[in-house]
Order: structure tokens, then sequence, then C-alpha cells
């Protein structure tokens, strides 16, 4: 069945293609989809059960093919002292730890995953630093399918555990550069006839469709009233491009004006991005320079190269947005200082946002800030229980409860 109300079309150049055309432009850019349908300004006020309420602005032929767990309509939370502390009218949290496998992955996953049994495939395969794997093991395993995670040297233990628990196969693979074990699997996936389900557009289009769906969910949660930044992590940046081409639908469809500015916050172990903005990189150029030994606790973030880059730029620049970098101490005391305070654990990945508040040029009093959790802080446990002394127990009394306090260990009064 033909793909009616989609074709492609390049953010650089402005050029567009039939939805069958080949991955590049003319011009050497990757080609996005574009949703040419119009559905009722009614679908986006009502609140969704899943992000297949936006059907028909996902790249699905056929209903039969849509495999998921019901992911997305994720929680929007208020997030009172945070703003206090960074002096902010506003801040929300986009609660993507809520996701069936615990990431925002799963909304990009359960898209490419359908397209992938559309045309067939029986082996999906991706590169991944640990999210990917794990919702690429869980919506494999959904849709009877099997799966080969290969996982770079930044990945996580515990992520490549819990993709081994769906049942997909996990081959770390020994070498630091995404970009490098991205050459293996494609070698592999033309080798087997496996489907490629990395999160990266410029091998593949169909994945990134699935965060538009994180812009339509904002704008019913805020009432159509969104906030003036959102600020998101940036790995590859296709998170950040696709939330961006949501809203660009929205305006499209007449729903708003104007763009939300955006930030993408990296960690400074690895700032490709921050690099292309400030020496004003187009992005064929930065491909051309990937981040030599990407070095971060936020393994998520340690892609080498902008692998949605040429969504992600046109997003900081089009909506006079920012690229602020964070240190990795910054990121661990972000991650405690949200739990501790909202009640929120996100992983380090998703606390560089609250890390970068301080840093964004513009934004201060009287400013309204969604930031992107992308994933849930239990992921990263292995890690906080390596960082955690277990206090000794003590007797069943009273009184050696009341000396375990006098110790110092009440917080809040
Ligand atoms: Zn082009």
């Amino acid at each position: 069945m033909p793909l009616n109300d989609f074709d492609r079309y390049c953010y650089a150049c402005g050029a567009d293609a039939p939805v069958d055309a080949p991955l590049h432009c003319n011009c050497g850019n990757p080609l996005s989809l574009r949703a040419h349908a119009r559905p009722d300004r009614a679908l986006f006020e009502q609140t969704p059960a899943s992000l297949w309420h936006y059907r028909a602005l996902l790249p699905i032929a056929d209903d039969a093919n849509v495999v998921t767990l019901q992911e997305g309509a994720t929680p929007l939370v208020t997030a009172p002292r945070v703003a206090a502390k960074h002096g902010l009218a506003e801040v929300r949290l986009k609660n993507e730890g809520a996701n069936p496998t615990a990431s925002f992955k799963d909304r990009q996953v359960a898209v490419g995953i359908s397209h992938a049994k559309e045309i067939g495939a029986k082996t999906v395969a991706c590169v991944s630093s640990g999210n990917v794997a794990a919702a690429t093991a869980a919506y494999a395993a959904r849709a009877g399918m099997n799966a080969v995670v290969f996982m770079h040297a930044h990945a996580s233990e515990a992520k490549a555990v819990q993709a081994a628990l769906y049942g997909a196969t996990v081959v770390p693979v020994d070498s630091p550069a995404p970009s490098a074990v991205f050459d293996l699997c494609i070698e592999a996936c033309d080798k087997w006839g496996w489907y490629h389900l990395s999160s990266a557009g410029i091998y593949e289009p169909y994945n990134v469709e699935g965060a538009k769906t994180i812009a339509y969910e904002l704008w019913q949660q805020y009432g159509g009233d969104l906030p003036d930044w959102i600020v998101a992590p940036v790995g590859g940046g296709g998170l950040l491009g696709g939330i961006w081409r949501g809203f660009l639908d929205l305006k499209r469809l007449g729903l708003i004006e104007g763009i939300p500015r955006f930030a993408g916050v990296q960690p400074d172990g690895c700032a490709v991005l921050d690099r292309a903005i400030r020496n004003n990189e187009t992005f064929l150029e930065s491909l051309e320079m990937p981040w030599p030994d990407p070095a971060t606790i936020a393994g998520g973030l340690a892609d080498d190269i902008l692998f949605d880059g040429h969504t992600a730029l046109p997003a900081i620049r089009e909506t006079q947005g920012a690229a602020p970098v964070v240190s990795d101490d910054e990121i661990v005391a972000a991650v405690r200082d949200l739990a501790s305070s909202e009640g929120l654990a996100c992983e380090f990945c998703s606390a560089v946002t609250i890390a970068a508040l301080d840093r964004i040029p513009g934004v201060g009093q009287g400013t309204r800030v969604c930031c992107i959790i992308t994933g849930n802080g239990l992921k990263d446990v292995p890690w906080h229980a390596r960082n955690y002394t277990l206090p000794e127990a003590i007797p069943a009394t009273v009184a050696a409860v009341e000396a375990r306090f006098q110790e110092g260990e009440w917080q809040r009064g």
C-alpha cells in the first residue's frame, strides 16, 4: 500500500522528492519524510492513549503492521522547586521515562519496526549505547522478529542486560566511535538482509518520525499555550530535530503561529552540536569532523557525529536557539537534585537539561521552559549503587532510630 500522504524533503536546500526516492538529496544531505495529511484540530485537542492517536501523520500504510506496546502519551509534570532554584517562571518535565522500555526511543522504534514489518523484515539490527537496544529488543519480541543489537564502548551494561532480557542477540563492539559501529551494522544488514533499525536519520528516516509525536502531545498538554523554550538532550540530534518537525506540522495545520526556541544540550566530553553552531558548520561539514574521543557519564549522548544534524542544526538556527554544554559533575548533581527535589529520577542523559538551565542565553525571570526527560533513572541504578554505601542496620528500637537521626541522617523539617 503506498504512502500517499508523504513525500521526502531536504531541510538544507528545500528540495522535495517522492516518498520512495533514494535517501539522499542531490545536494548531498539526507532527505526526511514529510507528512501532508490534514487531521482536524479536534484530533490534537483529544488526550491520546498512545502515539498512534496521531496515526494519520505517521508513515505506516496498513494498520495491520502497527507494532505497539502503547508507547507515548507520557506525563507532563510541573517542577516548581527547579523553577524557583533557577529563577524561572515555570519548568515542566516531559517524562519520557514512562514509556514501555523506560525511554523516548520507544516512540522511534515503534514506528521504525512497524515500517520494517510493512516491508517484510524478519530480523532487525541496530547500533546503540543502550536505550535503542532495549527498545529494539522489546519491539522485536512484540513483532515476533529477531533482534541483533551492536553496542559500542560507551554502552550501558544495565541496558545491554535489559536488551538481552527481551531476547535480543547482544553484540558488544570494541570501538569508542559509534560511527564506526554503524558502518559495521550496515555491512551486516547488507550481508544478511536485516532491517537497519538504528535511530539515525542519515541512515533511516522512518524511526525519527516517532519523535514528532512529542510535539503534538505537548500542544495538547499545554492547552495550545506552548512554553518559550524546549530543552532537550542531544546525542545524534534525532529527538530535538523530530520535536521541531512536529511543531512544523502544527504550524502547517494552523494550530500555532510561532515555534518555541530550542536548546540542545550536550556533555562537554562530546559537544559536536556546540562546535557546529559556534563555527557555523553545515551538516555535511560537521560530518567530516567526528568528535575524536567521546567521554561522558551520559553514554547515550556520546555520539561522535550528529546522526540527525540535518534536522537538529536547522531546529537550533531557525528558532534562535542555543547549544549549551555541561560537565559530568553537573550532570550527576542534576540527577540527584531533580530526584530529591521533585521525586523524579532521570537518566544522566536527561539531566543535562536541568544542568543547563542557568546557561541558556535569554532564559530567566518570566521564562517558561519544558525539559525533555528522555529516560528513567532506574536504568542507571548500577552506577548509583556503586556510589552509595547503605548505612549499617540498626536494632529495632526507637532509641536506635533517634541515635541515627542525631548522626545527621534527617534532612527535611
Ligand atoms: Zn537538498
